[in-house]
């Protein structure tokens, strides 16, 4: 099937259920009102001058019109480009450019950004051109520029197009529309989605119809989602959590997708969970910590939460246990995977037994296969040991786009995907996830995993948050550094730090800078940029 097809699915088992609630819209869809949506928008595509394959782009904050373009462009074989809305001018000309964006959909502006302005100062053109027909000298490509224009009504702008005129272009039943998902197939790309970038430039990895819909579903069924979950998403939509284990996960299963905010707030999130009374809850470690750190936290009834999935970086053991304890979560899993893999490869299942699922990534996803590898030999690892993991399966994309040989380096002749993670696995196939194979530590000869140590300084009871680096030393190759972020109304100092760790952990690991700061550098999926603690301790360290 194609997610089209899937969906309609989904929406003639139960039309008057609820599909989706963006709070901060104030908008309700039914399943069968969002189909109706999204058959408008896809008939209004087609008039766009866009072919089956052609590229569009969405740069938007989590609304609405973000699900909507989604499952219209899987109607008819566009393929969906997800933009970082934290992108600025120089990264958005690039990802246009590098996948050959002929279109583009954006808010017009959020908080203080003001996104038509960044692409006017990109596309001056558009000040002079008819919507639909820019001819732009650094965006070469693109030609129609799309404003969601619900929350302002203001003017027609030069060169725009108005989401909502576009939308009054289309026709819910269009004849067209069942011609185009007879022949698409799910081997066809869908989908663009650029990596965090968390160590270095983010790369565009192509994926089909059948990588990310396979995904989404067991995704759901490890989750056991069912039409009566009702799911809370404040992980943006243009990264694959989001969109794959939000949206698909929800859509595959009937269940509600649920926006609290367009940008992460805790306060909104614990707010809609209370008032939504959501059954599920997505995040990140870093989210989930500032929920359950935020003072007002004890004020609202989250007792209708059951499931939901931590993923995207190293899941704390004590950050599940509170999570599990303090906001209802019994059945919370942790996933594990990456951009180029649809994402997931390995989670936990809500009947995972509490203490591997507090501590693992969980198993192999059902029909992939996951292998732990010697990065320098290629051979596989005795159980126990670490390793990179490998995985292979219908998960694994199309490739890097426009990108033959980094596509190469990264998936092997025999279709493993090689994703530069150490892992270690039990005998009964639980994972654990040890580090990045760019983060290891090697000090004096000695591996050093920042995990393990980040888990045991996370223990100290003062400490909110914690990161571990190595930077380059002239005597022992790499030194190891701790980041930590005390909890509110707390102080602490390097000798109580050190005094923690002594007689605990071996004295290699002990680290030897310490810094106490407010927070850390991230990208907007909340993932902690390691590459950029390391560079800021390499200026100050001279
Ligand atoms: P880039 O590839 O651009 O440097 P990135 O790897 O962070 O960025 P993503 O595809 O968003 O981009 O993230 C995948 C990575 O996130 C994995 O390779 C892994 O390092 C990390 N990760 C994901 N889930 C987990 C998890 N549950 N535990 C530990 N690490 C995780
Ligand atoms: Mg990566």
């Amino acid at each position: 099937a194609t997610l089209g097809d899937f969906f309609d699915a989904m929406v003639a088992r139960d039309p008057e259920h609820e599909a989706l609630v963006s709070r901060h819209q104030g908008l309700r869809f039914t399943y069968r009102r969002l189909q109706r949506e999204v058959n408008r928008l896809a008939s209004a595509l087609l008039g766009l001058d866009l072919t089956r394959g052609d590229r569009i782009g969405i740069w938007s904050h989590n609304n609405a019109e973000w699900v909507l373009m989604q499952l219209a462009t899987a109607k008819v074989g566009l393929v969906l480009v997800n933009v970082n809305p934290a992108y600025r001018t120089s990264e958005l000309e690039y990802a246009l450019n590098l996948v050959g964006c002929k279109a583009l959909v954006t808010m017009a502006r959020f908080k203080t950004s003001d996104y038509i302005a960044m692409l006017r100062e990109l596309a001056p053109e558009l000040a002079h051109c008819r919507p639909g027909a820019l001819q732009a000298a650094r965006l070469p490509a693109l030609r129609t520029v799309v404003w969601i224009d619900e929350a302002e009504q203001g003017e027609d702008q030069a060169g725009l197009m108005r989401f909502s005129s576009l939308m009054a272009r289309g026709d819910v039943d269009d004849p067209r529309l069942p011609s185009f998902a007879a022949v698409l197939q799910p081997d066809q790309p869908i989908n663009i989605q650029f990596t965090s970038g968390t160590t270095g430039h983010p790369k565009g990895a192509t994926l089909t119809h059948r990588n990310i819909l396979n995904n989404g579903y067991f995704i759901g069924e490890a989750m056991k989602l069912t039409p009566a979950d009702r799911l809370c998403i404040p992980v943006p939509l243009y990264h694959c959590f989001g969109m794959v284990l939000g949206n698909l996960a929800c859509l595959t299963h009937g269940a509600t997708i649920v926006y609290p905010n367009d940008g992460f707030e805790p306060l909104s999130v614990l707010q809609t969970v209370q008032d939504e009374r959501c059954t599920g809850l997505h995040g990140v470690p870093t989210m989930f910590i500032a929920e359950l750190d935020h003072p007002r936290f004890a004020e609202f009834d989250l007792s209708s939460l059951r499931t939901g999935i931590m993923a995207g970086s190293p899941c704390p053991t004590e950050v599940m246990k509170r999570v599990v304890r303090d906001m209802h979560l019994s059945e919370i899993t942790i996933a594990y995977g990456m951009t180029e893999t649809s994402p997931v490869s390995c989670q936990s299942r809500t009947d995972t037994p509490l203490a591997q699922r507090v501590s693992t990534v969980g198993q192999v996803q059902p029909h992939l296969e996951i292998k732990l590898i010697d990065p320098d030999s290629g051979a596989v690892v005795p159980r126990g040991q670490s390793g990179e993991l490998c995985t292979r399966g219908y998960s694994v994309m199309h490739g890097y786009w426009g990108d033959e040989a980094k596509t190469r380096e990264a998936i092997d002749a025999e279709g493993w995907m090689h994703t530069g993670d150490l892992a270690t696995m039990d005998a009964e196939g639980y994972v654990n996830i040890v580090g990045r194979i760019k983060d290891m530590v090697i000090r004096g000869g000695e591996n050093i995993y920042p995990r393990e140590v980040e888990e045991f300084l996370y223990r100290h009871p003062k400490v909110q948050d914690v990161q571990v680096v190595g930077v380059p030393d002239a005597q022992y190759g790499e030194q190891l550094c701790a980041w930590i972020v005390t909890k509110p109304g707390q102080t602490l100092d390097e000798a109580e730090v050190r005094d923690f760790c002594r007689g605990q952990i071996a004295h290699y690991k002990v680290p030897h800078y310490i810094r106490f700061v407010t927070g850390f550098p991230m990208t907007v999926t909340g993932k902690i940029q390691k590459f950029k603690i390391r560079d800021t301790m390499k200026d100050q360290l001279g």
